[in-house]
């Protein structure tokens, strides 16, 4: 469950008895008494509504003054009951066989979840005790309420009693969507042709290997993972999850770091779906049992995009994830990431220095490859021998040497690293530093005419400084060869489309220091950014130089307080400060800067 407001922790709202309220404005007053609307936009939006058959909740959420969230923690307290939002819900199925569609719609309600003859019902209006008891009869259990908005119960209906329209009919024209699979040999020339080596297989394997679908079915997996795919592509995921439940096959997109429900596909065409992309991404469509990997590339109208694929078993069969590799979508500028400021020009300063090594530091997700990529799409036009070691390789760079490690064959980072230090490069690019002996390599390549870029997964740029300590590197050989360290993160943007201002809570004041600003901004939801207020995300950095004043502090071992002075002295400002500077510009959100700093 996305969101849900009890009503315990707002018991400090001053309730008033409904005598004293005008008809229907019960839930504009606990919005006015929590500072969340202004009377002026009350008046209008009861004037309006009268224009409309909606609620008001939903007409103050269509004029644009308040946000999905205040209106459901409103209501929740005007009606009583826990409040939930839908998009992004998942719902159980067994919920939804429980509550027949025509009463669901008639009424408004969206079955959440079945514990034993308790169902939990998302509904508009729950103190309708008609629709209630017609629950109750339909599904012949409990119900519990849970108050949701109206639109996204409509948007809710759609997606969970229509659980098939991701399949495609054998008969419908197929979307605009054509596959070249990649050759095998391209990417991996040490690696057997897997359908090949499918034949010495065992007699069992063999039988599965011939499995073979109807002609109807295997068009309807061929037509559904085109629409999948040009679906993912339109928008705009980072990844999509496929994934073997008892029931049916789910389809999840991830989209801007938070996961998406897309639909579910029924268990008759899920195996047929899972093979097409299988063989579509050079796997061994007989192995089901092992993990595999393999690539595909797609071009959707004029995009190409490359696609990384996996495939997991799970105790109710593979689970398929995969990574949108999309050339034309990766921003490779320093600006376009949210770089900016001084720092932006002190960190070009340093990668064009002939030597020393540039950490960039941050948690999975962050958007480290992305900054490793963009410094190094600025050198290339330098000329310099651009060498890198990844794992894997995702996203080709044009004017660079890009290899990846093969840990199996034992192929790691630090031998790699040695490796590309006999190819006579200038710039070296290490995909990540996770030994000290990459660590120990790393240094004394940047000690002898090279610059190298890495990534290490620490939470702060001081605090990298200590942990590379920790990792028994001596505090002269740390202070000569590091350069610089950034460390970064990535936050969604609010939609511009939807976006609207609240006037800053009293709670959270004080973080903003002397700045208080006069408003936040956050997205109320829209079609463009599909309900959730945010669009893209955008970069947070914070850079530490090493200064004269750093390296002594260094070498004699100080507290990270002191480091911390010692780089403040140098302009650096910390991550926490830039986050909040994107909240009073009105980028992003408090709580989308808590998520990311915690
Ligand atoms: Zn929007």
């Amino acid at each position: 469950m996305a969101v849900v407001f009890r009503s315990a922790p707002l018991r400090a709202v001053p309730q008033r008895p409904p005598a004293m309220v005008r008809a229907g404005a019960a839930l504009g007053q606990v919005l006015l008494d929590r500072n969340l609307i202004t009377g002026e936009q009350l008046d209008f939006a009861v004037a309006h509504q009268r224009t409309t058959n909606r609620r008001l909740g939903q007409v103050l959420l269509d004029l644009g003054f308040t946000t999905p969230d205040a209106v459901l923690g409103a209501l929740a307290i005007q009606l009583g009951v826990p409040a939930t939002r839908l998009n992004g819900f998942t719902v159980s199925p067994a919920a939804v066989q429980s509550l027949p569609e025509k009463v669901a719609r008639t009424h408004l309600a969206v079955p959440l979840k079945k514990i034993g003859q308790m169902l939990q019902v998302a509904i508009a209006c729950p103190n309708d005790l008609l629709a209630l008891d017609d629950l109750r009869f339909a599904s012949g259990c409990q119900i519990q309420t849970f108050v949701a908005l109206e639109d996204e119960i409509v948007e809710a209906l759609e997606r969970f009693y229509a659980p098939d329209t991701l399949e495609a009919a054998p008969e419908e024209s197929t979307e605009a969507v054509l596959f070249e699979p990649i050759e095998f040999d391209r990417r991996d020339p040490d690696r057997p042709d897997r359908r090949q080596s499918a034949r010495g297989r065992r007699k069992t394997d063999q039988s599965q290997a011939e499995e073979e679908f109807d002609e109807a079915t295997e068009l309807t997996a061929v037509r559904t993972v085109d629409r999948i795919l040009s679906r993912a592509a339109g928008a705009g995921a980072s990844d999509i999850h496929l994934e073997r439940t008892p029931e049916n096959l789910r389809v999840r997109f991830r989209v801007d770091g938070t996961f998406q429900d897309i639909g579910y596909i029924s268990t008759a065409v899920a195996p047929a779906i899972c093979a097409r992309l299988k063989v579509l991404a050079g796997m061994d469509i007989a192995e089901r049992r092992l993990p595999q990997d393999g690539r595909l590339t797609v071009s959707i109208g004029d995009r190409r995009l490359d696609f990384r694929a996996s495939t997991y078993p799970t105790i109710h069969g593979e689970k398929l994830v995969m990574r949108v590799l999309d050339q034309g979508a990766l921003k490779l500028e320093l600006g376009a990431l949210g770089m900016r400021g001084p720092l932006i020009d002190d960190f070009r300063e340093v990668i064009r220095r002939p030597e020393g090594l540039v950490l960039i530091t941050g948690p999975t997700g962050s958007g480290k490859t992305s900054t490793l990529y963009a410094a190094l799409s600025e050198l290339v036009e330098t000329g310099k021998n651009i060498t890198t070691i990844e794992n894997p390789v995702e996203y080709e760079l044009p004017g660079t040497n890009q290899g990846q490690i093969n840990e199996k064959a034992g192929f790691t980072f630090a031998k790699g690293l040695r490796a590309v230090l006999r190819q006579d490069p200038d710039v070296i690019m290490v995909g990540e530093i996770r030994d000290s002996e990459t660590l120990t390599t790393s240094i004394e390549a940047s000690l002898t005419g090279h610059l190298v870029f890495s990534t290490l997964h620490t939470n702060g740029a001081i605090a990298t400084i200590t942990r590379l300590l920790d990792m028994g590197i001596e505090p002269y050989f740390l202070a000569s060869g590091v350069q610089a360290i950034v460390a970064q993160r990535l936050v969604r943007r609010i939609c511009t489309h939807c976006q609207t201002e609240l006037p800053v809570p009293a709670g959270v004041r004080h973080l903003f220091g002397d700045d208080v600003p006069a408003a936040l901004r956050r997205g109320a939801g829209c079609t463009e950014c599909r309900g959730t207020g945010f669009s893209g995300r955008v970069g947070i950095y914070e850079m530490v130089r090493m200064t004269a004043d750093l390296r002594e502090l260094i070498l004699a071992r100080a507290s990270e307080t002191r480091l911390l002075a010692a780089a403040r002295q140098d302009r650096m400002s910390p991550l926490r400060d830039q986050c909040l500077d994107r909240v009073r510009e009105g980028l992003t959100t408090l709580e989308e800067v808590v998520r990311v700093t915690q």
